[in-house]
């Protein structure tokens, strides 16, 4: 009695713990307590369904919790945060798995006294845990490189998935009218392992982090059946938001990209891709460090735009410093956020907060595009894609439409990389060849590290 009390009030506090959790998630300011929010929510629904009288077994859960442990803590530990996309796919893959488990086993476990809704939430879990699996697992290929991260086409291939996709929804709504007809539910699990598969092969690596959310929503959508399948209330609550809150992520990064979902589900984007061998070949400007310090030293204002570069550079700190000289000396300096910049969503505020960058700084791109014509100088660190202006005007660009910071139009552009690869949608940059833009190349800590140092060597000079 007083152990089911405890489930049910662990669940609602558990419930409410996740609500607000993602709340607080939606803002960098209260990131932090929004992750503690989950962790606790989180404790607290295992507690609570740890109690239970229905468990069984305490010593397999212990083998769970430790080979569990034992995997998910070096991820999170060794994984750097610009693998963060991958390392999400291979979370949903095995949660995905374990409600395609637990599905699996509910239905040979109680076979002949399933109820015809029961049955239904069965085949909804097993069917998205088991797709939702093999998907995410050739997006973690996708993204680590591991398979081609380019998109595989051929012809008939959206009939070809659907109909495969059919009749396992088929063979699904047949076992949910004759649960009994065991030897049928092999072949709809079967066929969701291999959908999931197909449904993944065709999108190209570009597009993988909005897959990856994607997948987030079905992985959710399955426990929620799950929930209904085991009677468990917190299950369907965290189901529901799991779902929900992946599905509005992909519309979010969608919207940010200006591409629609059957564009990232079926469009092969990333399948002509220029090779940068192939890009014209143009002459740029480049600069040293003294030089561009020596330009940044007379601006009144200036908009540093970071991007995965800064990320894979792990500069945040160094960027820190020279947000810090400068604003010493007077310079108005704001940074300017794109939605889609980097890897993740979020990507650059997490990045930011973690050197202590004032929030009150980051600007997000529908505000600060207006400021640009009356900044000095727009400082782009390892960002590529989100600064190209093609995406305003060439129809031929794969990333036309797709909303910009507007660089160009600052009265000098300086943008530090390493050389002149491209970026993530593999195309070449036409901002890089203005006569207003300076290229400064290298690493960026490293050259963020030498602005430092001569605006450091001038100040004191001062
Ligand atoms: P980007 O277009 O991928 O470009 C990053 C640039 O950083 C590269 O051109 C690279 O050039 C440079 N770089 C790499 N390592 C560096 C280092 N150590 N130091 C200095 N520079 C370095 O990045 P972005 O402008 O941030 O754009 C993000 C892209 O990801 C967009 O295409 C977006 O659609 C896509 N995407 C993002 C999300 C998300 O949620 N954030 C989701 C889906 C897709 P070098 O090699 O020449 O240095």
């Amino acid at each position: 009695m007083i152990a089911t009390y405890f489930t049910q009030v662990s669940y609602i506090i558990a419930a409410a713990l996740f609500i607000l959790s993602l709340k607080w998630l939606s803002h960098p300011g209260t990131a932090r307590r929004g992750v503690r929010a989950g962790e606790i929510g989180m404790a607290l629904a295992i507690a609570g369904t740890l109690v239970q009288s229905g468990i069984v077994s305490y010593q397999w859960i212990l083998v769970g919790f430790v080979l569990g442990t034992a995997i998910g803590l070096p991820m999170a530990v060794w994984m750097p945060m610009t693998h963060v996309p991958q390392r999400t796919a291979l979370s949903h893959a095995f949660g995905a798995l374990a409600a395609g488990l637990v599905g699996t086993s509910e239905y040979y476990l109680h076979t002949t006294d399933l109820s015809t809704f029961t049955m239904a939430v069965l085949s909804l879990e097993v069917i998205l845990g088991f797709l939702t699996f093999t998907g995410s697992l050739m997006a973690f290929g996708k993204l680590q490189d591991l398979v081609p991260s380019r998109p595989l086409v051929y012809k008939g291939q959206n009939a070809v998935n659907l109909s495969l996709f059919a009749v396992a929804v088929g063979t699904a709504v047949y076992l949910v009218m004759h649960p009994g007809r065991s030897e049928l539910f092999p072949v709809v699990a079967g066929l969701s392992l291999l959908f999931g598969v197909l449904l993944i092969i065709p999108i190209g690596g570009a597009d993988m982090p909005t897959v990856v959310s994607l997948l987030n929503s079905y992985a959710g959508l399955s426990a929620a059946a799950m929930g209904f399948a085991l009677d468990n209330n917190l299950l369907i609550v965290a189901g529901a938001l799991d779902g929900s809150s992946g599905f509005i992520l992909s519309v979010i990064m969608c919207r940010a990209m200006n591409r629609s979902f059957s564009n990232v589900l079926f469009g092969g984007f990333g399948q002509v891709r220029v090779v940068a061998g192939e890009m014209e070949k143009r002459s740029v400007r480049s600069a040293t460090a003294e030089e561009a310090a020596g330009i940044l030293e007379a601006a009144s204002s200036v908009v540093i735009v970071p991007g995965y570069g800064m990320a894979v550079a792990q500069a945040q700190h160094k960027v820190r410093e020279l947000y810090d000289i400068l604003t010493r000396r007077g310079t108005e300096v704001k940074f300017a956020i794109h939605p889609v910049a980097g890897r993740m969503p979020g990507h650059m505020n997490v990045l930011l907060a973690e050197a202590d960058i004032p929030y009150d700084r980051l600007v997000e791109m529908e505000e600060v595009n207006p400021e640009f014509p009356q900044a000095d100088v727009a400082l782009v660190i390892g960002a590529n894609d989100v600064t190209n202006p093609a995406a305003r005007h060439d129809k031929t660009s794969p990333i036309f439409g797709m909303p910009i910071l507007d660089v160009d139009k600052a009265r000098t552009v300086m943008v530090i990389k390493r050389g002149m690869s491209p970026g993530f949608a593999g195309i070449d940059n036409e901002l890089y060849y203005t006569d207003k833009t300076m290229m400064l190349f290298g690493d960026a800590k490293v050259f963020v590290g030498e602005l430092v140092k001569e605006l450091t060597g001038s100040h004191v000079r001062v």
